[in-house]
């Protein structure tokens, strides 16, 4: 085997990684001691040579992701530990047999130690998304420890990484199966019954982190006029049935959403006329919407992906949340979501504090949620906290 290359430190620049943080960034970087190619393993060192850690490097301002920190070079087994480590989480935390949901996020990047790495469980098939060259060479490792580990539980391991891997890689990953095959299937979220399509659908399939969320909004719904703006294969739109809302209307400007939104229904709740939906634009939407809602949910997609569209995704949060504010019927309860990485529990309240300012409204802040136990934070790594949530109550 070819000598792994070392990643040499400027000195001065390795505090956050001896705390723990796994980025490398390109310019805390000296030198590189031998070839390396994306994806490869490498050491990082200090500037006076001792090893920091391993991690897989990549192209781009973080240049390494540490998976494992120490001076023992990582061995044969050490997917298989990670992957055991984040089952037993899972295990710990109830998830991996709870009445009702068999659906979870087996592994969660840097939150499960191993960064770049998504894997979401459904009923039996794992469905893979590496986000970094270095977790995708792994991928063939991963899935055998996802058979050692799942044993009878897992059915299919799917590849689905095409998309998200560093397009600038160059490598043309094509989406499979690693292990087994299965279709889009059926699970079940706090016995709500859902057809995922993780081959066609988006992300793996499902938007797993709003699972408690979800189910908070049922204990508002009784009687209820409910609005599910962003509602893409319906979660938060069946929980408001299943709490007792008179009415709810789905909102997704996505078709293919809508359709799969109203197949849901029919599956949960079949020939319910309380629920409507409509393939539309949030923004257009909200215009005309007047006072018809008790409880607005607003689950949009990620307005910053990047730091530099920061300032103008905190004008989209305060845009979105001041319709909803002007328009919800006195007494209303509002859930507002953030999932965007860059932006801050304190920048999306103060957008949606200026949002309520604006349209003048009393509000009272009733939760503040964050993502699910499935979806830990590595407490090195804060930046892993990307779901925010509020449940306000507007006067
Ligand atoms: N609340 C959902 C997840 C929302 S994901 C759940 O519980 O599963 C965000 C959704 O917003 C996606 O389905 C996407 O199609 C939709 N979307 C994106 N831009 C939109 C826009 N401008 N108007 C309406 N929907 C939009």
């Amino acid at each position: 085997m070819q000598p792994l290359a070392s990643v040499i430190l400027k000195k001065g620049k390795e505090e956050s990684m001896e705390r723990f943080h796994p980025w490398v960034f390109s310019g805390a970087i000296d030198r590189i001691d031998g070839a390396i190619e994306e994806g490869d393993l490498v050491s990082v060192s200090r500037s006076d040579g001792k090893i920091i850690g391993y991690g897989h490097c990549a192209i781009g301002s973080i240049a390494v992701r540490i998976f494992s920190f120490g001076v023992t070079i990582p061995g044969d087994d050490f997917w298989k530990n990670r992957v055991d480590q984040a089952y037993i989480l899972r295990q710990q935390t109830g998830l991996t047999d709870a009445p009702g949901t068999n659906v979870y996020r087996l592994i969660h990047g840097e939150g499960d130690g191993m960064p770049g790495l998504i894997a979401d469980y459904y009923n039996g098939t794992v469905v893979l998304q590496a986000h970094t060259v270095g977790m995708w060479l792994v991928r063939k490792a991963i899935t055998d420890a996802l058979k050692a580990v799942l044993g009878t539980k897992l059915i299919a391991v799917y590849d689905k990484s095409a998309k998200t891997l560093p397009f600038k890689a160059n490598i043309e990953a094509k989406d499979g199966y690693l292990y087994g095959t299965s279709s889009a299937g059926e699970v079940l979220e706090h016995g709500n019954r859902f057809r995922v399509d993780w081959l066609e659908g988006q992300k793996t399939g499902f938007f797993i982190d709003q699972r408690e969320n979800r189910k908070l909004l049922a204990s508002f719904a009784q009687g209820k006029s409910v609005l599910n703006m962003f509602c893409y294969t319906g979660g938060f739109s069946f929980s408001a049935m299943q709490g007792g809302a008179l009415l709810v209307h789905s909102v997704d400007s996505s078709a293919k959403a809508i359709e799969q939104t109203n197949e849901n229904v029919e599956l949960n709740f079949p020939g319910d006329t309380r629920h409507e939906s409509f393939v539309a634009d949030a923004f257009d939407f909200m215009q005309e919407i007047k006072t018809k809602y008790d409880v607005i949910v607003l689950d949009p997609p990620a307005f910053a992906k990047h730091r530099n569209a920061l300032s103008q995704a905190l004008q989209g949060y305060k845009r979105l949340n001041a319709k909803a504010f002007q328009q919800i019927r006195p007494h209303g309860i509002l859930f507002t979501f953030s999932c965007s990485q860059v932006v801050t529990r304190n920048n999306f309240r103060e957008a949606v504090f200026s949002a309520a300012a604006v349209a003048g409204r009393e509000v009272r802040i009733l939760h503040q949620l964050s993502q699910p136990v499935d979806h830990p934070i590595n407490i090195y790594h804060p930046e892993g906290e990307y779901l925010k949530g509020l449940v306000l109550y507007v006067e």
